[in-house]
């Protein structure tokens, strides 16, 4: 095994409720309805999006979201949120934080993520932990996972078997990874998935794996 590739949100930084309050900061700085049901509505449409684009971009994102919801938001708005995800969406988990200082002796470390690259990089820099990584990769650069050429973005200088996937999605990070042989690890934190899955429940299992 050479290159380790986590998928970061819910994997190494863990969703909390409270950070759709920079939404609703975000919805109210431009005027629109702002509080706590529009910010859930807007937060699972991106997420709607990502299901259905190639890659992420602004103007797709937001076409998508105002047909969605109806309505008539600025692609400045998306700039805005992004900046208060890099500032603020950023806590991990200590568990998170040791495993990557422990992989990153015996590894190369590098993320996936389907939303945008320099999002992902600026979190991962107010963690502490961004000089761990080799390189962070996003959405916005390769193809979203599950599509097969988000995967293998890793293997052009080596083989996909010297690769390792640990994510805590099903639909997008075990069965991407899979669709193009690499190994992988389901992140089960909520541990509701059966041992037909290779998987762990916490992050801290990974020393005994690798
Ligand atoms: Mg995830």
């Amino acid at each position: 095994m050479r290159k380790i590739i986590f998928d970061l949100d819910n994997t190494l930084i863990m969703h909390k409720e409270k950070y759709l309050k920079y939404y609703v900061k975000a919805l109210e700085e431009f005027g629109y309805d702002a509080n706590m049901d529009e910010a859930k509505k807007l937060y699972k449409s991106i997420g709607d999006y990502e299901k259905i684009c190639n890659q992420y971009d602004y103007d797709g994102l937001m076409t998508f979201v105002n047909a969605d919801l109806g309505t008539n938001y600025d692609v400045k708005l998306l700039e805005r949120l992004n900046y208060y995800i890099g500032e603020y969406w950023y806590e991990m988990d200590e568990d998170a934080i040791a495993i990557i200082e422990y992989l990153a002796n015996k590894y190369e470390l590098y993320v996936l993520t389907n939303w945008f690259g320099f999002v992902a990089e600026k979190r991962l820099a107010k963690a502490g932990v961004l000089k761990y990584f080799k390189e962070v990769v996003g959405g916005d650069k390769v193809p979203t996972k599950p599509q097969k050429e988000s995967f293998l973005y890793f293997t052009k200088d080596c083989d996909v078997s010297e690769c390792l996937m640990i994510g805590d999605s099903v639909e997008t990070d075990y069965v991407g990874a899979t669709n193009v042989q690499m190994p992988v690890i389901l992140y089960d934190y909520k541990n509701i998935y059966d041992d037909s899955y290779r998987r762990i429940n916490s992050l801290i299992e990974l020393k005994k794996i690798l």
